[in-house]
């Protein structure tokens, strides 16, 4: 009798649906580290510190310098759908990383989530959620900004835990994950270390304060981050079309590579990885390198927001264009145009 089998339909409890919002925002140990910084330099903050220990399996600590968030709004922080950043009246006119108010939450749901925070001129306080159970707000010390400790990712989720890969290959993701948002961000120093197995492996990106100028301070970031010798060899583009503005560095065709490894794309400041704009930067150098060999650049895209939408995908590493004709025009365009430049300037320097 198939009235026996029918199925009742009922309202599923927060932490479950945060569980089940957690596998889209957070799929690794670098979704995580790339939640907590973009929180990070949301608040504000000038130095951003990451530590992370077993490929950030058992701990990710990210500590920052920015605004803190207010005693009363710590379990705000970590309720669904709660955020500083926006109102909700306009999606498309989106000035921060943030503004789902999805991240704190699905971590706390499958993870041991520990935020602690201060506000200037306030005391510091403390709240905890593990398992999406959360505890009662207490005091604790702090300077000032937030430090957020992420400890056992995913043991309230087995079947996920079990599509980790080895320490070495998450810890690889994390510092892929950092490179790219020190390279959006070149006024914050980032550090990463590894504090596993006695606490070697550091990384620092530091901010050069006096280098106020865009590409300075971008060409130097890019020379810590890329290397010295994707520095040297890279064009300074600069270029606008319809509204939208393209700049950054792209390399000679002689210092390719041998897969699409060193190519960093950016819109709106947020670290992107588009299939039409990395399709655009190999048409761009078309004519100017074998079809072995892949281009490096680093390229920021920035538009009003309104042209662009990045609420495709929760993790926003997805973005969609209102007319991405024009974005790709201006990038086959402005890059064509500054090899050709160089190769003629090459060609013109052996002929003297
Ligand atoms: P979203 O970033 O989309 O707003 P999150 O869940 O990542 O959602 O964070 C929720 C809220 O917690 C943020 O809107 C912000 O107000 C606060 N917050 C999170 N991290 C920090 C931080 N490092 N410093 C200050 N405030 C933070
Ligand atoms: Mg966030």
């Amino acid at each position: 009798n198939i009235n026996e089998f029918r199925p009742v339909i009922r309202q599923l409890d927060d932490a479950a649906i945060n569980r089940i919002a957690a596998g889209e925002v957070v799929e690794r140990p670098a979704s995580a580290v790339k939640e907590l910084i973009e929180n990070a330099i949301d608040a504000g903050a000038t130095r951003v510190a990451i530590e992370i220990a077993d490929g950030g399996k058992t701990l990710i600590r990210v500590t920052d310098d920015g605004c803190g968030i207010a005693t009363a709004d710590l379990p705000l922080a970590l309720s669904r759908h709660a955020t500083s950043k926006i109102d909700g009246s306009d999606l498309l006119n989106i000035h921060t990383f943030g503004f789902r108010g999805e991240a704190l939450p699905s971590l706390g749901a499958v993870g041991r989530l520990t935020i602690t925070s201060r506000v200037p001129g306030a005391d510091a306080a403390q709240i905890q959620v593990a398992g999406g159970t959360m505890s009662a707000v207490k005091p604790a010390a702090l300077r000032a900004g937030t430090v957020v400790e992420l400890r056992d990712l995913f043991f309230a989720t087995p079947a996920r835990l079990k599509f980790m890969r080895t320490d070495r290959a998450e810890t690889q993701a994390i510092a892929d994950t950092v490179k790219r948002l020190a390279m959006a961000e070149p006024s914050v120093t980032f550090t990463l270390r590894d504090v596993s197995g006695g606490g070697e492996g550091r990384v620092t990106f530091r901010a050069d304060r006096e280098n106020g100028d865009l590409f300075n301070a971008l060409h130097a970031r890019l020379a810590r981050v890329i290397g010295r010798e994707f520095a040297e060899n890279a064009l300074q583009i600069d270029a606008t079309r319809e509204g939208i503005r393209l700049y950054g560095y792209a390399a000679l065709p002689t210092y390719s590579r041998g897969a699409a490894v060193a190519q960093y794309l950016f819109v709106n400041g947020r670290p992107v990885r588009d299939k039409m704009l990395t399709g655009a930067l190999r048409a761009a150098y078309f004519d100017f390198l074998s079809r072995d060999r892949h281009p490096a650049a680093a390229l920021f895209i920035d538009c009003d927001p309104t042209l662009v939408d990045v609420n495709v995908h929760p993790a926003k590493s997805e973005v969609r264009f209102r007319d991405p004709g024009v974005a790709r025009g201006l990038i086959v365009s402005a890059l064509r145009h500054a090899l050709a430049e160089a190769g003629h300037r090459a060609s013109s320097t052996v002929a003297n």
